[in-house]
């Protein structure tokens, strides 16, 4: 124990002592010690997890003045915490994450920085105040189980859900990956699981993020210079839920800090649970080492759902919203509405709507009105993904071929059109079509966009093709 450690923790009890109640700062105060002063951060050793929540949730504000007093702006505070046997033989930290902060290996570290305006924020997802509940968890408790109705699309994503739910980081399904086109029920999965664990176990840190958000989250740390305190943060969660990681393609710091966040919570049995709109193998721009990692566990995936299953889901939003209609109806919408269940709940929302609002019977008119509306307003709504197999099928070769570096003009001109398609029907920006079609950077994109222009006003076989590719792309 070093005698600066000591002398600065002496100099912020006076304080202390001086602004709270005697008797609290004999039950909290008293049994702290002073571990180790490095630079601007004090470590102090308290006696329980509980011990160190009491502290954050009532004496944060009033620890943050003392130890600016002593050790200016920068202050931090670190608590090192005897571990209460929870992780038996078990060693915490083992991953070698850079942090000048990292002690005694039987000990859990909580940075808290002083630093910023909010100190007992230092996370966004820190609510203070109330016991065990660190971490809000970011759920919504209306994807749950309950009303995730199974059908043979989502058998298996279903039950490999349940599974971990009833033993998180007991099963062999980790990380869980479920992956499936748009709309088919991913989030609402994910969250589901997370719920039910929520609710069989409730002294489990549960974290539902979006990779978007983790991705902002990790920027501003980087920006804040609080890294450290960003992983920290992630590394105490017992089921971390990320939703969307296709996001973080491109993105190889972010990927890296998941990575060493990933490795962390694996290896001491925490369960990691990942959404992505696409299978491990056809996601691109991921970092090897993180994608063979993703395949640790088990990836399942949700299917477009049967006639019986849309109609299921139907009758139960249906019944859960208290209204009625008529079989037919709701046959109807199920036989058209057939890959996407966000659309098809969708429909039905507006069905129900116009015919309250217009206090019309839901007639079969109103619901192809309905369908053809939303069937028209969806249909631009293609991926890239999509857009390489047709084309590559209309020209019979294969996906690999069509995006591999060979100069045949075949092949050049169906990559060409594949780019000219993703650039005419979706949003994506021509940096990211290039990367996705073959790994090729923006000015080829925009060099292929022209060059179809060009060739389909002067080269009538080339027009036949746009001509044909954009009426197998109109869906
Ligand atoms: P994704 O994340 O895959 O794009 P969502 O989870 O947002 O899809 O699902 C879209 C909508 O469809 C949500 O309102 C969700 O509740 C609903 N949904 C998806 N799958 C089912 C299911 N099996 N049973 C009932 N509702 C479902
Ligand atoms: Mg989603």
């Amino acid at each position: 124990m070093s005698v600066t450690a000591q002398s600065v923790w002496n100099n912020c009890l006076k304080f202390i002592k001086d602004n709270i109640q005697p008797q609290a700062y004999k039950t909290w105060f008293e049994p702290i010690k002073a571990v180790k002063l490095t630079d601007k951060a004090l470590s102090i050793q308290v006696p329980s997890k509980f011990f160190y929540e009491w502290l954050e949730e009532h004496y944060v504000k009033v620890l943050k003045v003392a130890l600016t007093k002593e050790l200016g702006e920068n202050a931090k505070l670190v608590y090192i915490i005897k571990m209460e046997n929870t992780y038996g033989n078990k060693q915490p930290f083992t991953e070698k994450i850079p942090s000048s902060n990292r002690t005694a290996v039987k000990s859990q570290d909580v940075d808290i920085p002083f630093n910023n305006k909010n100190p007992e924020l230092k996370n966004p997802f820190v609510i203070p105040g109330i016991r065990n509940v660190k971490i809000e968890s970011q759920l919504n408790p209306n994807y749950n189980f309950e009303n995730f109705l199974e059908g043979d699309s989502n058998r298996l994503a279903r039950s490999a859900g349940l599974a971990v739910a009833a033993k998180p980081g007991g099963t062999s399904f980790n990380p869980l990956l479920i992956f499936g086109g748009v709309g088919l029920g991913k989030t609402h999965l994910a969250h589901a699981i997370g719920v039910d664990i929520k609710d069989k176990y409730p002294e489990k840190t549960v974290l539902y993020i979006s990779a978007e958000k983790f991705t902002q989250q990790y920027i501003d740390s980087v920006k804040k210079n609080n890294r450290n305190d960003f992983i920290h943060f992630y590394q105490i969660i017992d089921v971390l839920i990320i939703d969307d990681v296709q996001f973080l393609s491109g993105k190889t710091g972010t990927q890296d800090v998941f990575f060493h966040i990933f490795n962390h919570l694996h290896q001491n049995g925490k369960q990691v649970i990942l959404t992505s709109d696409k299978a491990p193998v056809d996601m691109q721009d991921i970092e090897q080492r993180l994608l063979s990692r993703f395949k640790w566990g088990l990836s399942a995936e949700l299917q477009s759902p049967d006639f019986e299953t849309r109609v299921s889901i139907l009758k139960n939003k249906l019944y859960r919203d208290g209204v009625e209609m008529p079989e037919e109806i709701i046959a109807y919408v199920a036989k058209n509405i057939k890959t996407n269940i966000r659309e098809l709940e969708g429909a039905i929302i507006s069905l129900i709507a116009q015919s309250s609002f217009n206090k019309k019977e839901v007639n079969i008119e109103l619901a192809k009105q309905v369908v053809e509306k939303f069937v028209k307003n969806t249909k631009r709504e293609v991926s890239i993904d999509y857009i390489q197999k047709v084309v590559s099928d209309y020209f019979q070769m294969d996906i690999d071929t069509l995006q591999s570096k060979t100069r045949k003009r075949h092949i050049v001109q169906a990559r060409q059109l594949a780019m000219f398609f993703a650039k005419k029907l979706t949003k994506a920006s021509l940096a990211s079509i290039g990367s996705q079609i073959g790994k090729r950077d923006h000015a080829t994109v925009l060099h292929a966009c022209k060059t179809v222009d060009n060739l389909s006003s002067t080269d009538k076989q080339f027009k036949k093709y746009v001509e044909d590719l954009s009426k197998k792309l109109s869906v």
